[in-house]
């Protein structure tokens, strides 16, 4: 009886720990710049890539566990969920892995207590953005309802709808901007900021390091403070390619912001 009581007690602990959805990017992470050497694998410069994301990664969990985070899932969101493995990935974290993408697999109502962002890029013709896109190079403009969105954005609406809010990010400073226009009280590290054309300036990885640390411990510590960002239905979700692809341009409505994901996604 008493071993019993005591799983039970352990169990109501571990219940009431927050627990955090980290989503991964590799065009975001500092001292990446170049899309034909530093993205996909076979890549001159890949391998590096991945170590990068993966210690801006672990540094995330190490804030998150010094907040008190109960379990930390990390979703492995670059080139078709193939980037990150679980031998280098830091030991409290787990690592979510394949198709499709968090919102259809992993959010439920307050699933989460808050989502992070790591290697996050901005969207598809943002300012001075790094390797900016939206789902795809071809991309010319996601919008809900007429605000321009990108996979931030995305995220952040479907999140909203289960009303999980996001709570920090790492990546350029232009995917910074996007996510503070949707939530102002959110941590952001810039780890680097586009100089024009392909070029990027990024501080050094150490620094990156300890200021995602920082950050995820802040925002996991503030995170009852954030509202969840919520788009009112009825909901347009269009896409617009660029000019070679127009004919595949596309609308699709939903009372909600799920209903609209889920016709884009053919359910
Ligand atoms: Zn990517």
């Amino acid at each position: 009886m008493k071993a019993l009581l005591f799983v039970f007690v352990c169990t109501m602990a571990f219940a009431q720990k927050p627990k955090f959805l980290i989503v991964t990017d590799m065009e975001g992470v500092g001292g990446v710049n170049n899309a034909d050497e530093q993205l996909l694998p076979g890549q001159r410069r890949y391998d590096e890539s991945r170590q990068l994301l993966t210690a801006e990664t672990n540094a995330a969990i190490k804030g998150l566990v010094e907040a008190g985070a109960g379990q930390i899932v990390v979703w492995d969101g670059h080139d078709g969920s193939r980037s990150l493995s679980v031998d280098t990935l830091h030991p409290f974290g787990q690592l979510l892995q394949g198709k499709p993408t968090p919102a259809n697999y992993y959010m439920q109502d307050r699933l989460y207590d808050g989502i992070l962002f790591i290697g996050q890029h901005a969207m598809a013709g943002a300012k001075n953005g790094v390797l900016a896109h939206s789902q795809s190079f071809n991309v010319e403009r996601i919008s809900l309802n007429g605000k321009a969105v990108g996979e931030i954005g995305q995220v952040a609406a479907i999140a909203g709808y289960f009303h999980i809010p996001v709570i920090m990010l790492s990546g350029d400073q232009a995917a910074c901007d996007e996510l503070l226009d949707l939530q102002p009280k959110a941590e952001t590290v810039a780890v680097k900021r586009g100089m024009g054309k392909a070029s990027a300036l990024s501080i050094s990885h150490e620094e990156a390091r300890i200021l995602i640390q920082i950050a995820a411990r802040s925002a996991a510590i503030r995170v009852k403070e954030f509202k969840p960002w919520m788009v009112q239905g009825p909901v347009v979700l269009k896409f617009e390619f660029k000019d070679k692809e127009k004919s595949l341009d596309r609308v699709y409505n939903g009372k909600t912001m799920l209903e609209a994901f889920e016709a884009w996604l053919g359910k």
